[in-house]
Formats: structure tokens, sequence, C-alpha cells
């Protein structure tokens, strides 16, 4: 894990608000809708090989915003206006819809290919059953064992 390292803007805010007792320091995010949230800053290296606090990574303010934003199911982030988050919330549907369709074709193609592969099967089965005398061969091979018994005992009775 990478090394700690306190950045001004963490030392500017403090690792906690007087009245933490026990625990880890807790630190006061605001969201830029507003919202208030205490909890613990949560380091995590990001692939550039950089100590960041993921909760600021997903938008979180160290101070209260001055001018507040929409929150947006869509992206699970912030938009300036309601237009904004409704462009957004469509733009996510129509990519949902797009993926089930997506699911939906492939679903379909692999259904053709598992009937073509099943009827492949049906046509080399029927071909052993009922083409080139494959089917009289294993009827043999499976009467044999039977008719043995069948013949010695035929052969106890005709000896009597
Ligand atoms: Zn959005």
């Amino acid at each position: 894990m990478a090394k700690f390292k306190v950045t001004p803007q963490i030392e500017a805010t403090g690792y906690g608000l007087s009245g933490d007792i026990g625990g880890l320091p807790k630190t006061t995010y605001y969201t830029p809708d507003g919202r208030v949230i205490r909890t613990i800053v949560n380091f995590h290296t990001n692939t550039a090989g950089q100590v960041r606090d993921a909760n600021l990574d997903k938008g979180w303010l160290l101070s209260r915003p001055a001018v507040l934003k929409l929150f947006c199911k869509g992206c699970d982030r912030w938009h300036d206006t309601t237009l904004e988050v409704k462009a957004c919330v469509d733009r996510q549907k129509r990519f949902i819809q797009g993926m089930n369709r997506q699911a939906e074709r492939e679903r379909k193609t692999e259904d053709k290919e598992r009937i073509a592969v099943l009827e492949k099967q049906i046509a080399e089965l029927r071909a052993k059953v009922e083409g080139n005398g494959h089917g009289q061969v294993l009827q043999s091979e499976v009467n044999e064992p039977t008719q043995v018994p069948r013949l010695s005992r035929a052969k106890r009775q005709s000896g009597r």
C-alpha cells in the first residue's frame, strides 16, 4: 500500500472535528447538492500511482459549495440544470435499452446455433438407426449376450 501523505487540502480541513471519540477520525464532506457527510477519509492509489481520497473522486467537496448542483440518478453525480439531469437519465435509459436489445439478439442467435447443432445430431442419429445397416449391427451387438444363455438353455433342454 502506498504511504499516507498529508496534502495541504486535508491538513487545512483537519483529520476530524472535536467530538470524535475513539475510532478513526472523521472528515466533513459536502455533496454538490448541499448534503453534509461525516465519514473517514477513503484513501486509495489510482492507476497513475497517486494516493487519492476516493470520497473526493466521487465528487464530494471539502467545503460547502457556494452554488448547489442537482443530484442525478442517471450517473450518481451532479449537474447544473434539470435539463442536464433529464438528458443524462434519458441517455442512461437508452443505454440500458440498447444493452437489452443486444442481449436479446445474442440470445436469439445462440438459440439458432443450438437448434442447428441439435438438427445435425438428430440427422446423424437417424442415419445411424435407419440407414447403412448400422442400426442392425447395433441391434445384434445388443442381442448377442442375451441369446447365449437362451441357446445354452435350449441345448440343455434338447440334451434331455
Ligand atoms: Zn447524470
